[in-house]
């Protein structure tokens, strides 16, 4: 049977000439780039530029691997690249210029789209995605991730980021139809089949721990991983940071849909000096205490009465010396008449009511202030 390839490329930090030398080398590792593209095609490259950001802060894609892969693309002849991402609070362009990604794409002439015309787009279970037109009309769409933990989805790496394909406003809307991490992993799944990215890249030279994907803590990881199959890629991301890749629901239905494969002897991890184990890959890439939700997946069955009953639930608590009542938290939730408001006033910060919430974490994710935390509430009856 065919492997998955999974390139490891280590990259100390983001001096330029190292991580275009490692991304050569990644892109190398698993065919290299003629073999996936064809220099005629229309690419689109696709970072996370979830919101705004300074780059150490290891929010977005850093700038620097964007513009060495633009440099590769650009030294091997490719000349149809454009740049876009649907952002979750503020327009791509203002996340890029805070990220400095802006000045690294008008140096390269390279346009950044915002993804706001969209499509309506069929899924399988009878609903619809509104996908930005950019990404479907595109010939080869490179995915390229930021390492992070995500509150909902454990991590986010090859897979999630292609929730940046869905337009602007829409995004709120799939996190009402999807309210729970398996039914939007399943339509993540889902979406990385439509928009079908040719190449994925994962930037962890400096990942996000703790509590991600926007308010978390940079942790060095050294590495850039790349790959033609998302689920490999992200299970290669587990590996790493010693988490069961079967814990990650958007790689067992990413298995079972047939996006590609978390298992390992289906994935061949190649480096620049051939081929590792996951023992070695864990021995020379790995950190073993990088802050993941790594308790164990439950059962669904009859633990899910106390799921109803509020117990083991994660939710999502404001840190009121943190907050700055500047409203973000409220804007964002997508549940009618909102799950976080300002009922005590505008002078205080805003409160749950977790009767209503659907537990998205779209608030922990864009509160701008890293305010919000998403903590395991296990007594139904207090915090
Ligand atoms: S987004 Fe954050 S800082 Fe702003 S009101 Fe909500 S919790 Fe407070
Ligand atoms: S309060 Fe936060 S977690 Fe709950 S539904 Fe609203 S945005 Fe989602």
């Amino acid at each position: 049977m065919k492997k998955s390839k999974v390139a490891v490329v280590a990259c100390p930090d983001y001096e330029p000439a190292h991580v275009k030398e490692s991304l050569q080398k990644g892109l190398e590792a698993i065919g290299g780039l003629e073999s996936l593209i064809g220099k005629e095609e229309n690419i689109l490259l696709k970072p996370n530029l979830v919101r705004s950001a300074k780059r150490e802060r290891a929010v977005v894609t850093d700038p620097e691997v964007m513009d060495a892969l633009i440099t590769i693309l650009q030294e091997n002849g490719y000349e149809n690249i454009s740049c876009g991402d649907s952002c979750g609070l503020g327009t791509p362009e203002g996340i890029a210029k805070e990220a400095g990604l802006k000045e690294v794409l008008e140096k390269h002439n390279v346009p950044l789209k915002d993804f706001l015309t969209s499509e309506r787009v069929e899924t399988a279970d009878g609903k619809f995605l509104m996908i930005a037109k950019d990404a479907l009309d595109c010939d080869a769409l490179i995915s390229v991730s930021k390492m992070k933990t995500h509150a909902l989805e454990r991590i986010t790496g090859a897979v999630k980021n292609q929730y940046g394909c869905i337009s602007g406003v829409y995004k709120k809307l799939g996190h009402t139809q999807y309210p729970n991490a398996e039914s939007f992993a399943h339509m993540l799944i889902e979406l990385n089949q439509k928009v079908a990215p040719r190449l994925y890249i994962c930037d962890g030279i400096v990942a996000m721990e703790g509590n991600g994907p926007t308010s978390g803590d940079p942790v060095s990881m050294g590495v850039l991983l790349m790959s033609t199959d998302p689920i490999a890629l992200d299970t290669v991301f587990c590996h790493l940071v010693n988490l069961d890749p079967s814990y990650v629901p958007t790689n067992l239905y990413g298995e079972t849909l047939g996006l590609g494969t978390w298992h390992d002897d289906r994935i061949e991890i190649v480096t620049a000096d051939g081929t590792i184990s996951e023992e070695e890959l864990k021995r020379k890439y790995g950190n073993p205490n990088f802050n993941v939700d790594r308790r164990k997946a439950r059962k669904k069955g009859a633990l899910d009465l106390l799921e109803i009953l509020g117990v083991f639930q994660s939710r999502p608590y404001i840190i009121e010396e943190k907050c700055k009542k500047c409203g973000v938290c409220v804007e964002s939730c997508p549940v009618e008449g909102k799950a976080v408001r300002f009922d005590n006033g505008r002078r205080n910060p805003p409160v749950y009511d977790y009767k209503k919430c659907i537990r998205c974490f779209c608030c922990q994710e864009m509160c701008p202030h890293q305010a919000i935390q998403v903590k395991k509430h296990r007594l139904p009856w207090g915090k």
